[in-house]
């Protein structure tokens, strides 16, 4: 019997984890679960699971987390030390499944263990970049990538001299709006960003799919998982979503991960690694399936991974700036007070201010992360559409 830990429980990638966990409940102990408010959520999960200790990050909802879990033996916390407590549990695998900037602390507190660290949080490496690869190896920690992108790569690196790697291509859906012309991009609408043809997701990472910063965050957490050095990743549109990433090597082979889209396929690789465990996904159907397509990406009309990869080339700061402007930018547009096209001119224009020095302490990387938060909210008063 494992234990793992959930940061970010109740979310979409919480929820894949879990079901497969509640699939193999003999193999599992939960050690802690988290969420930032849904209370009421947590607690049923935290009584289903047996869950050692429930977090809420929101110390508002400490009071009720505590009646709802009154009498159950389970621990309670809240707020950052809440979720450091969780993450420092020491369990075998902690999957890190926070959305944004928010999951860095507690990322890091759980690579300090030492243990597995399975990591959705893309929003943490983007921001942290050598800082959190530094610590995997200072404290022997491992970093399993639940993105899907990355565990494909990861599969397809497996047995393989990274020296021997030409190229490694990330694909990418394009997203709902990747046949929609600039005029009709100025009015999208939250509703139809989120809307994605293939993958159902949160609405943040749904929205950086729509815009395809959800690609340029990859290509910067790639930088950081795969070190072959930015000129040799690549991103390929491949609107199927059937091949989940590609790795060349110098011999010509070109290995390539394909699988359904459903996340609960990277997440089993991640909880049974080295090993492999079932899952409830229907087995892929290329004959149903018929044609796989691939285009190269549009910047004119999706600049976010031109900028991605500027701030990839720039290191230092830049990327966790690219990373904060970005979180503000988009939560502004889910909130409908600025036009879809505003979301990477606003990360652009933050880019374009003098950026601070290079982290290189946690407290650094979340220094620069609120300084461009700043930033970014300013320009928001002159972007306002309403
Ligand atoms: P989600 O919005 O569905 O869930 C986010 C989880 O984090 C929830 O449990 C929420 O309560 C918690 N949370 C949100 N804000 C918080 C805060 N400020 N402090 C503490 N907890 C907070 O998001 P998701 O789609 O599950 O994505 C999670 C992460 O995984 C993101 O970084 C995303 O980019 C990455 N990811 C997701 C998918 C996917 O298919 N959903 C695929 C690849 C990578
Ligand atoms: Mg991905």
């Amino acid at each position: 019997m494992r234990s793992i830990s959930i940061l970010g429980a109740t979310g979409s990638i919480g929820a894949s984890t879990l079901d497969l966990v509640r699939r193999n409940r003999d193999d599992w102990r939960v050690a802690a679960l988290t969420a930032r408010s849904q209370v009421d959520e947590l607690a049923a999960l935290a009584r289903e699971f047996g869950a050692e200790l429930a977090v809420v990050s929101d110390e508002s909802c400490l009071p009720q987390l505590r009646a709802a879990l009154a009498g159950t033996g389970i621990a309670t916390a809240a707020g950052s030390p809440g979720l450091i407590e969780a993450a420092s549990r020491g369990a075998d695998i902690t999957v890190a499944a926070i959305v944004g900037c928010a999951g860095l602390a507690p990322t890091m507190a759980a690579i300090e263990q030492g243990g597995i660290v399975a990591l959705a949080n893309k929003e943490a490496l983007v921001s942290a970049g050598e800082v959190m690869t530094a610590a995997v190896a200072k404290h022997g920690a491992t970093l399993l990538p639940v993105d899907s992108e990355h565990n494909a790569i990861f599969q397809c690196l497996a047995g393989n001299d990274p020296a021997d790697v030409r190229s490694i291509t990330l694909t990418a859906s394009g997203g709902p709006l990747r046949c929609w012309s600039m005029e009709q991009l100025r009015a999208a609408t939250p509703a139809q960003a989120v809307a994605h043809p293939n993958w159902s997701m949160g609405a943040k990472i749904s929205v950086d799919s729509a815009t395809m910063m959800n690609k340029g965050l990859e290509l910067i957490e790639a930088q950081h998982l795969f070190p072959v050095g930015l000129e040799r990743l690549r991103i390929v549109v491949h609107p199927q979503s059937v091949i989940h990433s590609m790795v060349e090597y110098r011999d010509g082979s070109t290995l390539a991960q394909l699988g359904p889209s459903d996340m609960r396929v990277p997440i089993a690789s991640c909880l049974a690694w080295p090993r492999r465990i079932d899952t409830p996904c229907k087995p892929l159907d290329l004959a149903a399936i018929g044609e796989l397509t691939f285009l190269p990406p549009d910047e004119d009309r999706f600049p976010a991974t031109r900028l991605a990869r500027e701030a990839a080339a720039a290191g230092g700061a830049a990327p966790a700036v690219l990373n904060a402007a970005n979180e503000v930018a988009v939560a502004a547009f889910l909130a409908g007070q600025i036009a879809f096209t505003d979301i990477s001119a606003l990360v652009a224009q933050t880019l374009d201010k003098d950026l601070p020095p290079a982290p290189r302490t946690l407290d650094d990387v979340l220094a620069v992360d609120s300084m461009a938060r700043v930033q970014t909210g300013q320009m928001l008063e002159t972007a306002r559409v309403a």
